[in-house]
């Protein structure tokens, strides 16, 4: 605790001067994000860093497994919160982003893993059609399994985020964008679901050259 509280003295001693101007201009017109992150909780995984962005750029909803349940399925935090981004904020992307080595996409496969959490065993249950999706041939080797299910359920996430009457309504209009994201830990690479060509293809190379990645998630 005590490299937190250091940390905090660090931010207000250094960083907080220099973004001064910054969170003045916060404060006094309020926050105008135009992404919403729906990521996993896992440390391991931190958004500013990733993609180089400051306070007030991503308004972002974690929790285990990056799920969001379809629309009147579980009104809870999770739906509160991307229902008031969506309709309070200017968000013209919204991004579910999914990373490799993911405790609770384990835990979906392997329910042995949290017999003893049954708040995990429920929330993840709104995965359960990504495991379900699956190609039989994955599941034979743990790793690629779980790659698999890493990368459908991002995909399973984007369809529930649609039920969202809001979301709909916005993505009809031309005024929303979906993305579908997996940070790879191992790597320091991110890969994007397209959904035109079905294919995963990596963020990090340009455009004229990007490959087809999809084997690294399975035939998914
Ligand atoms: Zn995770």
């Amino acid at each position: 605790m005590d490299e937190i509280v250091e940390g905090i003295r660090k931010f207000r001693r250094d960083t907080y001067p220099l973004l001064k101007p910054l969170y003045d201009r916060l404060v006094s017109t309020g926050q105008k994000p135009r992404v919403l992150m729906i990521g996993c909780s896992d440390s391991r995984v931190a958004f500013e860093t990733l993609t180089g962005r400051g306070p007030g750029e991503l308004f972002i909803v974690r929790n285990a497994g990056n799920i969001v349940p379809r629309y009147g399925a579980y009104m809870g935090g999770v739906t509160a919160s991307v229902e008031f981004a969506v309709m309070a904020l200017p968000i013209e992307h919204v991004i579910v982003c999914g990373h490799t080595h993911c405790g609770a996409m384990a835990a979906l496969l392997k329910p042995e893993l949290s017999a003893d959490m049954p708040a995990v065993q429920n929330w993840v249950k709104f995965a359960r059609e990504a495991k379900q999706r699956i190609d039989k041939a994955e599941t034979k080797v743990f790793d690629r399994h779980l790659r698999a299910a890493i990368a459908e359920n991002v995909k399973l996430q984007l369809e529930h985020l649609a039920t969202f009457p809001c979301i709909e309504e916005r993505m009809r209009a031309g005024k929303l964008k979906m993305h579908g994201w997996v940070y790879e830990i191992e790597n320091g690479d991110v890969v994007e679901w397209d959904q035109t060509g079905q294919k995963w293809l990596s963020l990090t190379e340009s455009e004229e050259t990007k490959r087809d990645v999809s084997g690294r998630f399975g035939r998914v």
